[in-house]
């Protein structure tokens, strides 16, 4: 079974990718107008095609795919899945859509970023131009008087969307709202270079002005008392940001800076042990996410002090 029911007219597909449980999943809502959120990586495709199966679905009905952005984990598979769905269309940021097109830059920027995991996701293909929507903005009719809001939710990434479904009233954020640790019950921060504080900030007040029922986390599942759990990512952000700011003003190294946000954040304190054992997390979150937050501090004390 790939398929778990997670809300009205809402399904979760774990896609299992590198056979790795909880690390990524996409989100079938159905209706008479099926639409698919993320992709997922080009690697666990046949696992998502299973699911769109399991659930009895054909794929020639469904018209679109959702993705939140083009990162490799939440968009990389949209052009193979698409050779799959002949009368879907990908929906993506206009900033993202160049690089659905032609991925060859992502993937190569991916590979230097993301090293061993990127072999894991996989090489994402092509997406024909015509069956690329550019959108920053709008919303979807999902049939049986459901709808998908779209959302510009920049910050993690500059080109990055959340989508809001009104059967249940529970937002997909990609990235927007930080890795969820089903195993953990606990949220850690997705905050690779190059990452902004403030417009990620901007971004989580959005999601809060909805008060949403849900959160559909990409990586990984369904989180309930969502309006609390964006309230505190926000300030869990800040902190991190803090710990970055002092590490960079006294001299300390990425590691030192590392161990502290480690040892200070108590949602870390928590969770740091299985995240720097996880076989992703290790490197996305204890690497990547901390090194953007470290860019982010290291550019605005050069800023205060020219
Ligand atoms: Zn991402």
């Amino acid at each position: 079974m790939h398929t778990k029911e997670i809300g009205k007219n809402i399904y979760q597909v774990e896609l299992n990718t590198g056979g790795i449980a909880q690390l990524i999943c996409s989100y079938i809502v159905t209706g008479s107008n099926p639409i698919l959120v993320e992709s997922g990586p080009t690697n666990s495709i046949p696992n998502l095609l299973s699911g769109i199966k399991e659930l009895g679905i054909k794929p020639e009905d469904i018209r679109y795919v959702a993705v939140t952005h083009i990162h490799l984990d939440h968009g990389g598979g949209a052009g193979t899945l698409l050779k799959q769905l002949p009368n879907a269309k990908v929906i993506v940021h206009p900033r993202g859509a160049p690089h659905i097109i032609d991925p060859e830059r992502l993937w190569l920027s991916s590979q230097s970023v993301l090293g061993f995991v990127s072999d894991i996701f996989g090489k994402p293909e092509p997406t024909p131009k015509d069956r690329v929507i550019p959108l920053t903005e709008g919303t979807i009719d999902l049939g049986d008087e459901g709808k998908l809001s779209i959302l510009e939710t920049v910050g993690h990434a500059s080109h990055h969307l959340s989508f809001h479904e009104s059967f249940n009233g529970g937002v997909f954020p990609g990235d927007a709202a930080g890795t969820y640790l089903p195993e953990c019950d606990a949220v850690v921060p997705t905050t690779p270079p190059p990452f902004l504080l403030e417009p990620a900030l901007t971004s989580l007040d959005k999601l809060i002005a909805l008060n949403p029922t849900a959160l559909y986390f990409s990586h990984f599942g369904k989180a309930n008392n969502a309006t609390n759990r964006l309230k505190a990512y926000k300030e869990q952000l800040k902190l991190w940001v803090k710990i970055a700011e002092e590490g960079e003003r006294e001299g300390l190294s990425f590691e030192q800076i590392r161990d502290n946000i480690i040892a200070q954040d108590p949602i870390m304190v928590q969770v740091g042990q299985f995240v720097k054992e996880h076989r992703i997390y290790q490197k996305t979150v204890m690497e990547n996410c901390v090194r953007g937050v470290v860019g982010y501090a290291k550019q605005k004390l050069e800023k205060t002090i020219t």
